[in-house]
């Protein structure tokens, strides 16, 4: 599946909860519909340790998932080493999060750890479930 965007409620609620969650991190993986990322399934009990926040994703090999999504503590959202590891195994849509979780402080990696463009889509969707 081709990944068009981001639904924009999902891309705010990434964002607060980052922003709550810091200075802990937060991470979970990213789901979508049609093409459009509209759902995030954060991970219980994720830790404040950068390294346990990725490993706990590679813990999930049985969820569907298009790509991840984990914040940083810091104004830097360059990908680690643990980080492009992860990315290797999941999707290929990589969602950093940093300081000061606002609209601009978010970067989009593919699974080789490459800028990619992620459009922000606006419109309200309907939940069929
Ligand atoms: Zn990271």
């Amino acid at each position: 599946m081709r990944i068009k965007g981001i639904a924009s409620d999902t891309l705010i609620f990434i964002l607060e909860t980052s922003k709550s969650t810091a200075p802990q991190e937060f991470a979970g993986l990213l789901q979508e519909k049609d093409g459009i990322i509209t759902e995030v399934l954060i991970l219980p009990g994720t830790e404040s340790s950068e390294q346990n926040a990725v490993i706990k994703l590679f813990m999930m090999p049985n969820v569907k998932a298009v790509g991840s999504i984990h914040s940083h503590p810091g104004p830097n959202h360059e990908p680690s080493q643990a980080d492009l590891h992860m990315f290797s195994k999941t999707g290929n849509c990589h969602i950093i999060v940093g300081y000061p979780y606002d609209r601009q402080s978010w970067t989009c990696y593919d699974t080789e750890g490459n800028v990619r463009e992620l459009q922000v889509i606006d419109e309200k969707f309907e939940d069929f479930e």
